[in-house]
């Protein structure tokens, strides 16, 4: 918790150059999986979610040691760079891979920019529950192409593994839009929640505001992700056990992101944020909870979820997709060997795509007969213009006619006074 080193005077603190290349804790990956995925490298997708301001970024820059959201190893895709508020909610990718002691992490941040800044946030959370079932149709093709029982197929996952939710550090409780986007997303995604900035908190703030948010989470049936205890397991010694247990206990984490290095009062440099009244560390557990996110996150749940993604919540997903295609299903073993629910999966999956062919083209076709529509009325409103442009000057050029036909006729009536009134001439027609 943020026990701040109350370090006054505070002269000699300076901020240093940001420290991007150091150890992040995935090369313990390993040890969490078998070998042959080490050559290839893991993939890790990551969804961030939380308004604007509460530190995602930082937050990502921090817990992988990488200047992500600006670097030029990343590749942005669907994506505008600045984090400025937006009218609608953006999903932006940012790709990278990162090498740790001969360890690949193939890492993809799902970033959702515009969650929450809108007057109206009602309907915040449809573009990123669709962008998960997105990811969860695509590897369900995907594995219907494929021999299901091959594991080199794994590297193929774009399924969210995890979900980083920003809570605000109001001290009070879960926002209404807090409790309503977790429940739309609890069944398909591992959630983490965090307390954004929560060195604007103090520590029994900080203690009420975890008990108040694991309560709102508890009455709303929120489904949170918590490494598991297997009591029975040799694997799991004492010392571990205690370890998940401190894990579990600490949930919602209580987070200070920064990349800054800063020089303390007794010489240590640390990343940390400085204040008037001391420094906060950021990989201290006795000033915040980030090393309990980043142990839970990297260093020794990763593969969890990514198993629990593959096996709980896609199956979930899976499942509950085919029932509603009308085909029931009894467990994932007899799927894999029936040839005849295995047709009849393809042929469903074949109608789906063929759905969305026709209403992706429907939507081609209408967008195009809009913008023939606009064309067209931009044409008629220039033929408009055009039209009366030419009318007027008609009408002037008759005007014009006019006053000469009256001119004339006054000249024809009067000859005389038109006479005196002329400029008069020389006989060889010069002006005098
Ligand atoms: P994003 O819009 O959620 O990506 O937020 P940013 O990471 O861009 O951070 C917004 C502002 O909050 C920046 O000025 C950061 O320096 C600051 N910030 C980020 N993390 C923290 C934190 O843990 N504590 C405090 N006090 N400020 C932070």
């Amino acid at each position: 918790q943020p026990t701040p080193t109350i370090n006054l005077p505070t002269p000699d603190i300076k901020i240093l150059k940001k420290k991007l290349n150091g150890y992040v804790g995935f090369a313990n990956l390993p040890k969490q999986w078998h070998r042959r995925s080490v050559k290839e490298g893991f993939n890790f997708n990551l969804l961030v979610v939380g308004e604007t301001g509460l530190g995602k970024s930082t937050l990502i820059n921090t817990l992988f040691n990488k200047d992500l959201y600006s670097s030029s190893s990343s590749t942005v895709i669907n994506g505008n760079e600045s984090p400025k508020r937006r009218d609608n909610v953006e999903i932006k990718s940012i790709q990278t891979t990162i090498e740790e002691n001969g360890v690949k992490l193939h890492l993809n941040i799902i970033d959702t920019p515009g969650f929450a800044d809108q007057i109206n946030n009602e309907d915040s959370w449809i573009p990123i529950v669709d962008e998960i079932n997105s990811r969860f149709d695509s590897y369900l093709e995907f594995e219907n192409r494929i021999d299901r029982t091959n594991s080199n197929n794994s590297y193929f996952d774009e399924r969210i593994h995890a979900l980083l939710y920003f809570i605000e550090p109001t001290g009070h409780s879960l926002k209404p839009l807090d409790i309503e986007f977790l429940l739309k997303v609890h069944k398909k995604v591992n959630i983490i929640p965090i307390i954004a900035k929560s060195d604007t908190l103090i520590e029994d703030e900080i203690l009420e505001f975890k008990q108040r948010i694991l309560k709102d989470i508890e009455l709303n049936q929120i489904e949170i992700f918590k490494p598991k205890i297997h009591n029975q397991d040799q694997d799991q010694d004492h010392d571990d056990k205690n370890f998940i247990q401190n894990l579990i206990d600490n949930i919602p984490f209580a987070i200070v992101g920064s990349t800054n290095q800063i020089q303390t009062i007794d010489g240590r440099i640390v990343r940390g944020r400085q204040y008037p009244w001391g420094i906060i560390e950021v990989d201290n557990s006795d000033h915040n909870d980030f090393i309990k996110l980043r142990d839970l996150l990297i260093r020794n749940f990763l593969i969890e979820l990514k198993e629990k993604t593959s096996k709980e919540l896609y199956e979930n997903y899976r499942t509950n997709k085919l029932i509603k295609l009308g085909i029931i299903q009894d467990d994932s073993v007899f799927r894999e060997f029936d040839p005849n629910l295995k047709q009849q999966e393809e042929k469903a999956l074949h109608e789906i795509k063929l759905q969305k062919l026709e209403a992706d083209m429907k939507q081609i076709f209408q967008q195009k007969v809009s913008e023939k529509e606009k064309k067209l009325q931009k044409s008629e409103a220039e033929l408009f213009a055009r039209h009366k442009e030419v009318k007027e000057k008609l009408l002037k050029q008759i005007k014009q006619l006019e006053e000469k036909k009256k001119q004339l006729e006054n000249q024809r009536l009067n000859p005389q006074s038109n006479i005196e009134s002329q400029p008069q001439k020389t006989r060889k027609g010069f002006l005098r």
